[in-house]
């Protein structure tokens, strides 16, 4: 982990650059640029439903800090992702942990705040987290894709973190989910086991249900509510 030199106003041009100059380019040019833009300032964000990214990222900058959300809800077969990613991939693997654990949160907040009041639960262990983690970085690149939902059909290759003074990078926003299947399997990547059983999308287990065929691939997270990202790219 790096300390931040550069100053938001110069991140900013160099966000504006890299937006015209990769829309287009390929994964790996994304990455690439940006590995020599920032060096270790970059970090890679990894939910652990599949390691796509991860493994793109470790071929372009072996050793590059991947930043996995510990939020303690997780389902068994995320964390046995992660470790195995961490034992796999030539990655750094860095486990971001909330101030307080379950039950101290439990405590002060009262049990199962995730079904009160979501966005609460979800700033205290995912947005805070990564907030504070960002400070060691210049920049993060996540694997938010255009095809993945209505609100993420205008993901820009690359832009300017405005809340966390950083750039944001997305390598993979153009590609299609034919794309990132084929990448996985000609690349045998892995794969939380859970995305062959009715999971399409993964968050934390009490925020996540099974999809029927022809549902929405995102309609498992948060249903039955109107919430419909956590707050990290919003
Ligand atoms: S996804 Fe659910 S359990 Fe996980 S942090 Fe958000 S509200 Fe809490």
């Amino acid at each position: 982990m790096i300390t931040t030199v550069r100053s938001p106003e110069d991140l900013a041009a160099v966000a504006a650059r890299g937006a015209t100059d990769l829309e287009g380019a390929t994964a790996r040019e994304i990455l690439g640029w940006a590995a020599e833009e920032f060096g270790d300032g970059l970090a890679v964000t990894a939910s652990m439903q599949d390691t796509v990214l991860a493994h793109l990222a470790a071929q372009v900058k072996p050793g590059i800090d991947v930043l996995f959300l510990e939020t303690g809800y997780h389902f068994i077969e995320t964390i046995g992702t992660a470790d195995a990613v961490e034992a796999v991939y030539d990655i750094t693997l860095r486990r971001l942990l909330p101030l307080q654990t379950v039950a101290e949160q439990d405590a002060q907040y009262g049990p199962d705040l995730f079904s009160r009041n979501p966005d609460l639960c979800c700033a205290l262990r995912k947005v805070a987290p990564l907030n504070a983690a960002m400070s060691g970085y210049d920049a993060w690149a996540t694997g938010l894709r255009r095809a993945e939902s209505a609100a993420r059909a205008d993901t820009p290759v690359v832009s300017f973190d405005v809340k966390r003074g950083r750039v944001k990078i997305a390598p993979l926003a153009a590609w299609s989910d034919e794309d990132v299947d084929r990448y996985i399997v000609e690349n045998n990547v892995l794969v939380n086991p859970l995305l062959s059983n009715e999971y399409p999308s993964i968050g934390c287990e009490p925020c996540t249900r099974r999809v029927a065929p022809g549902e929405d691939a995102r309609a498992g997270r948060w249903a039955g509510l109107t919430k419909t990202e956590c707050g990290l790219h919003t």
